[in-house]
């Protein structure tokens, strides 16, 4: 079964690098303690927090929730503790879903977002994807392939990687 979380306010920007990786991840500007905790329960999503209370509760000490503290600021960092932790492969399922909504993307052809992209991106770009539920589109462009270069760095970087490459 897929992996999915639950990333706490405290580490928003963390949110996003897992739904970049691909990851189903909810995340709550505001959400309190016990809510947060109930939905990752039943959902069976891994919470992400920088909070040592939630780390401490009952149902995260006998293992019924997993929970992974944050020992760092840097979302990058916080990325490659989480992956780390639970030895997940960095490249798998890359830019299949909305950075803002979580949603997963469904392919566009060139034609279909015609009207919506930019004249540039149109002549430069082939292959675009959308989010169902806000509409944006996503395309391979200069951002995207920002991110891409900083997964790659956290793939290098993360030990595990190194561990199987040695
Ligand atoms: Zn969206």
């Amino acid at each position: 079964m897929e992996i999915t979380f639950i990333v706490d306010s405290n580490a928003g920007k963390l949110a996003r690098w897992l739904r970049i990786m691909g990851y189903d991840t909810l995340f709550f500007r505001d959400i309190e303690d016990g809510l947060l905790v109930e939905m990752a329960m039943k959902e069976g999503r891994v919470v992400v927090t920088r909070d040592t209370q939630i780390a401490k509760r009952r149902v995260a000490a006998n293992g019924s929730l997993r929970v992974i503290l944050s020992r760092d600021d840097d979302p990058k960092r916080q990325l490659m503790q989480v992956l780390k932790e639970l030895n997940l492969d960095c490249r798998q399922m890359q830019f299949t879903r909305c950075l803002e909504c979580n949603r997963r993307l469904l392919p566009r052809s060139k034609e279909e977002v015609k009207d919506t992209v930019p004249p540039y991106v149109f002549r430069t770009q082939t292959r675009y994807m959308q989010c169902p539920s806000c509409r944006r589109i996503y395309w391979q462009g200069t951002h995207w392939q920002r991110m891409k270069r900083a997964l790659e760095e956290i793939a290098v970087n993360s030990p595990g990687r190194a561990e199987r490459e040695d």
